[in-house]
């Protein structure tokens, strides 16, 4: 009994752990020669950060990342639209964490080496398709010395956004689907604003600023590493170079638009300025598709529904979907089964995100505001009833899984002693 899977990212690392957590044998095969702490800030919210302490990484959550305290919506001059608490102060029983990409992806492989031994993650080893055969699944690799085939009895896709598992089951899908949007990502060391570990974003639908810190302030210098991204709408006729996560960005594609961003909390050109390194990467997803699992293969992650990065659940998701599989497994047993209703409880709530994401995500209330007033008012209430704000913040908890009551009134997805067979 052994679950082949396909990448080390963050969901194929989760499902690793979570396997190891319940006895079930795994191997993961990942492209890259050696994993490398890439990327920058995400969010992990707290039914994701529910999952990672229930697989007892709580320390190192605390080590890697901070709490996060509160999240609001400002306009293009820096004006409060709507700011709400996060994680432990909204009420939720866990927190939500601001972390940085690579060193989450650093944390779980260690993890999972000292729980699972190093031989459990194959480097060099690139999927590319997979067969059913009786009662086994196959997956095709590419190792650089030659193709070879690994079989189990399950294969998992967690091999991104960019799946050949994914293309294999849709061969005629073709690239991710491009919205328009452009992303710069980056780091900067700089003063920390609002709460002091407050998520932001300023700005409208064609034109905004995230910005989140990934760490405390430094005690000698005062300075927190702040993650952020700044985002435009060009015209999609121009096209864009094709999404890659460690393209490097030229500084003057985007921040002559930021150059009179200086609101009284945040400098936003000089934020951009004292960045060492910015990396562009253009606004992509995939259309929502009607099936992810084959036989005894199935997808994850992002190779399952990859959404645009706006509502702070891609590497949130990811982990949630190892823990349903987790559980699966234990309801009906390593096999076929367990993939199909996995993806019945997933698939149709990712497809929804998906579809938010791509015009009334969580931060829609900024273009609404900016539609009615231009950005510019005296009291916000003037513009957006208070209550509709609290509606429309408490409308995308719901889509995308993590509603305060629900969570916490849920049992977890794996009980604690778990073990199939
Ligand atoms: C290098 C990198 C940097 C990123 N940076 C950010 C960021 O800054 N902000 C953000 O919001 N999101 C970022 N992401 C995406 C984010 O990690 C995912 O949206 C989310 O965590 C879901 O995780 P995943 O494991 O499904 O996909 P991913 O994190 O993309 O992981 C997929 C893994 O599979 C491996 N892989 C790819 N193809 C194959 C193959 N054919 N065979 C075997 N292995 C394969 C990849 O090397 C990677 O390790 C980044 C992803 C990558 C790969």
């Amino acid at each position: 009994m052994t679950v082949i899977i396909a990448g080390a990212g963050i969901a194929g690392l989760t499902l690793g752990l979570t396997l190891h957590q319940i006895g079930v044998p795994f191997r993961i095969f990942e492209a890259a020669s050696e994993l490398k702490p890439l990327g920058v800030g995400i969010n992990l919210q707290p039914n994701a950060v529910r999952e990672l302490f229930d697989l007892g990484l709580e320390a190192e959550l605390d080590r890697i990342g901070i709490r996060t305290r509160d999240y609001g919506f400002y306009t293009r001059t820096g004006l409060e639209i709507w700011t709400e608490p996060r994680g432990l102060d909204a009420g939720y029983r866990w927190p939500q964490y601001s972390v940085h990409r690579g060193k989450l992806q650093m944390a779980l492989y260690d993890a999972l080496v000292a729980r699972a031994g190093r031989d459990c993650v194959t480097p060099a080893a690139r999927a590319t398709g997979f067969d059913n055969v009786d009662g086994a699944a196959v997956l095709h690799l590419d190792t650089g010395a030659g193709a070879t085939d690994v079989h189990g009895d399950l294969v998992v896709a967690a091999d991104g956004i960019h799946s050949a598992i994914r293309r294999q089951m849709y061969p005629q899908e073709g690239a991710p689907i491009w919205g328009g949007a452009v992303l710069w990502r980056a780091t900067t060391e700089a003063a920390p604003y609002k709460s002091g570990a407050s998520m932001i974003l300023a700005g409208h639908r064609t034109q905004r600023i995230v910005a989140y810190p990934i760490t405390p302030p430094d005690p000698a210098t005062g300075l927190a590493t702040i993650n952020w991204i700044a985002e435009l709408t060009i015209d999609p006729s121009r096209g864009w170079r094709r999404e890659d996560w460690n393209r490097r960005a030229d500084l003057g594609d985007f921040l002559p638009a930021f150059d009179d961003w200086r609101f009284d909390w945040l400098d936003v050109p000089a934020l951009i300025c004292g960045a060492k390194e910015v990396f562009e990467y253009p606004m992509v997803d995939r259309d929502p598709i009607d099936r992810w699992t084959d036989g005894r293969v199935t997808l994850m992650g992002d190779a399952a529904h990859p959404t645009y990065p706006v509502g702070s659940n891609g590497a949130s998701q990811a982990i949630v979907d190892a823990r349903v599989i987790g559980a699966a497994f234990l309801e009906h047993g390593v096999g076929a089964a367990a993939l199909q209703a996995y993806e019945d409880v997933v698939r149709p709530q990712t497809e929804r995100v998906i579809l938010a994401n791509r015009g009334s995500g969580p931060d829609a209330i900024m273009q609404l505001v900016e539609s009615r007033c231009g950005g510019v008012f005296d009291r916000i209430e003037d513009v957006v009833p208070r209550a509709e704000l609290a509606a429309h913040a408490e409308k995308y908890k719901k889509i995308a899984g993590f509603s305060i009551a629900e969570l916490n009134a849920r049992p977890p997805l794996i009980p604690a002693g778990g073990r199939v067979g």
